[in-house]
């Protein structure tokens, strides 16, 4: 019933748009606007603070269901989720009653800054620092690639606060774009999701209350990695639903195309390519709902799931939008038609929340 819903609104009033908000690299203000009067913008919250409760498999159904009509629409309520978690996962009461009530209404969107100019894959090695001022924190420093900056309202930003320990001397903080010294960098031109802005945050002496900390000093880079367990699963549902809107369409486009007197879904050779691509698509989405299910239960192999659910779901999309291509020929190529914007928004869920790479390294260290 869920997902029936989802398409049916992504569908009506997520779609229309999904072509010219890549084109104009603009964000999907209608999309927003459609998941928040539907209460669909960021369901993971818990009914006690004001949520729907949704369990993180029904958050994956959501995001998938998006994802299947405009990929930079589904960055609103996954980056939702990974934005808030850290505060669901390790924030006091007080910041969880601040702070996720406003994102459960739909008053406010929630980002994550992790990554810096010269600490991505090696997150650890992060530059941002915060000083204590009696009962402030001082911020400086640069963060990069922040998914919807600029257009949340929160942040929760991962800073060192004892330069000696590395991992475990950095904390995690709740930032407000209305603070003093926040400021945003000019959005990035980018292959894919263009609709969802991605922008530089900065931070120049940004003083802030003590208790805007999440969790304990020097338990931030466990809490973000804690969170990435459970959000990896949201890209595996991102990478599903556009691989599903690239299936569908090509699906369809087979049978209406006629080559050599006949439509090109009756040659065998593109049936085997729709069959393969449904096959993958169907182990991916397994493997991420039994992620999601390990998420809710906080099973011991969730880190491994998370990253195998996440590594295999975006190759997969890879792969399948790719072939979407192949199957509409010339067309396919083209910006008439969605497949080729479907094939340019699979690319990133390759890359962020730890590239392919780093998943296999997570994985190997994890081995079930
Ligand atoms: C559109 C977009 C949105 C993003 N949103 C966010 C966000 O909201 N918040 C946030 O914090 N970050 C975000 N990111 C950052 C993203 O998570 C990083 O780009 C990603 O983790 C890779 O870091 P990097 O770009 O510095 O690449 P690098 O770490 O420089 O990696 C370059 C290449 O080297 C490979 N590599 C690196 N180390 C190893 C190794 N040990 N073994 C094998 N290969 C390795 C990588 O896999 C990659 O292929 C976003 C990025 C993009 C592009």
């Amino acid at each position: 019933m869920l997902r029936e819903t989802v398409r049916a609104l992504a569908e009506a009033k997520i779609a229309p748009f999904a072509a010219a908000v890549d084109e104009e690299a603009r964000f999907p203000q209608e999309a927003l606007d459609a998941l928040v009067a539907s209460d669909l913008q960021a369901v993971h919250v818990p009914e006690e603070y004001g949520g729907a409760g949704a369990d993180a498999l029904a958050t994956v159904i959501v995001i998938e269901e998006v994802a299947r009509a405009c990929a930079s629409s589904s960055l609103i309520p996954a980056v939702n989720k990974l934005g808030s978690l850290p505060v669901i996962l390790s924030g006091s009461e007080a910041l969880k009653k601040k702070y996720l009530g406003p994102l459960a209404k739909g008053d406010a969107m929630f980002s994550y800054c992790l990554s810096e100019p010269d600490a991505g894959s090696d997150a650890a090695g992060m530059k941002t620092k915060a000083v204590r001022d009696g009962d402030f924190w001082v911020l400086n420093g640069v963060k990069r690639w922040i998914t919807n900056a600029g257009v949340s309202e929160y942040y929760t930003v991962m800073a060192v606060t004892d330069p000696t320990k590395r991992s475990k001397g950095i904390s995690a903080f709740v930032v407000e774009k209305s603070d003093e010294g926040v400021s945003f960098g000019a959005p990035e031109k980018k292959l894919g999701i263009k609709g969802s802005p991605t922008r530089e945050v900065y931070f120049d002496n940004v003083r802030i209350p003590a208790d805007r900390m999440i969790g304990e000093e020097g338990t931030g880079f466990a809490t973000a990695m804690k969170t990435l367990d459970h959000t990896r699963i949201t890209i595996a549902a991102q990478a599903l639903g556009i691989a599903q809107g690239a299936l569908d369409y090509a699906k369809g486009y087979v049978q209406e195309r006629k080559q050599f007197g006949k439509p090109i879904g009756d040659f065998q050779g593109v049936q085997f390519m729709l069959a393969d691509m449904a096959m993958k698509l169907e182990a991916a989405r397994q493997l991420t709902y039994s992620a999601a299910a390990k998420s809710e239960r906080l099973d011991g192999d969730l880190t491994f799931f998370g990253a195998a659910a996440k590594c295999f779901a975006s190759d997969v999309a890879m792969e399948i939008t790719t072939d979407a291509v192949q199957l509409l020929g010339g067309y396919g190529y083209t910006r008439d038609y969605p497949v080729e914007r479907m094939m340019r928004d699979a690319k990133i869920t390759q890359i962020y929340e730890g590239t392919n790479q780093v998943q296999r390294i997570v994985m190997a260290r994890n081995l079930p």
